[in-house]
C-alpha cells in the first residue's frame, strides 16, 4: 500500500511538473490543497447559509488562529467560517477552511468545549487527511485535474458531497485519533483547557441518545466513540502543563447572537 501511494505521488509529482510536498506520502503541495480549497469554499459558500453576524465570526475567527497560531501550518492563511444550522457539526475542507456550525455552539457550554471540537476540525487539515481522502475516492489523476481547475464537474460534486454530508468524508478511527491528539496539544499551548475536548465530546455521545438526528452528520464524518474520549483523558494526563482558559466574555454574548 505504502509502495504503491509513494508510486502514485511520484506520478503525479511527474504531471504537475513541479517539485514534491513536503510530507512522506502527501499527494499535493500545500499550495496546491489551499488553492483547491478556495474553489471549494467559494461553491460551499453557495450552497450554506452562512452566519454574516461580525461579532459572531470575530470570535470564531480569533479562537481559531489563536489555536493555529501553534501549529506548525500558522503562516498559512485559514478561514473560518459559521453555519447557520441547528445541527451539532464543525467541519473542514483542503487548505485551511473551518466551518462551525451554530448548532455546536449552541450546545457548547462554554469556550474551550468549542475550541476542543475547533482543534480537532483544524487537525484534520494539519495532517492533511481531506486531501487523503479525495486521491483515494477519486484517484490521482483526477486530484492533479482537481488542482489545475480541469475537473469543474468533479469540484462541484466533492462541495455537493459537503454540503449533503456535512463534511468531505468519513474520516478512519486512526484519523480520528491523530486529529484528537494533535487538536488538544494545539487547544492546550492556546490556552484552552484541554478538558473542553472531553466534555464536548461527551456531550456529543449524549446527544447521540438522546437526539440521534441533531448529531447524525457528524456521527458519520468522525467516528467518535467512548474509547477515543478514554484515550483523550488520558492524553491529558500526560501533558506537562495544563491551560486553564475554560470560558471567556465573548463566549455567552456569541451565544446569546446565534
Ligand atoms: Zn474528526
Amino acid at each position: 500500500m505504502k509502495q504503491s501511494r509513494l508510486a502514485l505521488s511520484f506520478v503525479l509529482v511527474l504531471a504537475l511538473g513541479c517539485g514534491g510536498s513536503g510530507g512522506d506520502f502527501n499527494l499535493i503541495s500545500l499550495e496546491e490543497e489551499w488553492q483547491l480549497g478556495q474553489q471549494l469554499s467559494q461553491d460551499i459558500a453557495r450552497q450554506v447559509p452562512l452566519n454574516n453576524d461580525p461579532t459572531v465570526n470575530a470570535y470564531i475567527r480569533e479562537m481559531g488562529q489563536r489555536i493555529v497560531s501553534q501549529t506548525n501550518m500558522a503562516n498559512l492563511p485559514w478561514n473560518f467560517h459559521v453555519v447557520n444550522d441547528n445541527e451539532i457539526n464543525a467541519f473542514a475542507i483542503p487548505g485551511g477552511h473551518v466551518y462551525i456550525h451554530t448548532g455546536l455552539i449552541k450546545a457548547a457550554s462554554n469556550a474551550s468545549e468549542v475550541a476542543g471540537v475547533m482543534a480537532h476540525e483544524i487537525s484534520h487539515v494539519l495532517a492533511r487527511h481531506s486531501t487523503e481522502q479525495i486521491s483515494r475516492q477519486y484517484g490521482i489523476s483526477i486530484l492533479a485535474g482537481l488542482v489545475l481547475g480541469q475537473n469543474p464537474g468533479v469540484l462541484q460534486q466533492l462541495a455537493a458531497q459537503i454540503v449533503a454530508g456535512g463534511a468531505l468524508a468519513r474520516f478512519s478511527r486512526s484519523a480520528e485519533e491523530e486529529a484528537d491528539a494533535l487538536g488538544l496539544q494545539a487547544m492546550n499551548l492556546a490556552g484552552y483547557n484541554p478538558n473542553g475536548m472531553v466534555t464536548m465530546f461527551r456531550k456529543l455521545l449524549q446527544n447521540r441518545r438522546s437526539s440521534p438526528g441533531a448529531v447524525e452528520r457528524f456521527f458519520s464524518t468522525h467516528p467518535l466513540t467512548e474509547d477515543r474520549i478514554q484515550d483523550t483523558q488520558r492524553r491529558i494526563q500526560t501533558l506537562p502543563q495544563r491551560s486553564t482558559i475554560t470560558n471567556d466574555a465573548g463566549f455567552s454574548q456569541v451565544k446569546a447572537r446565534v
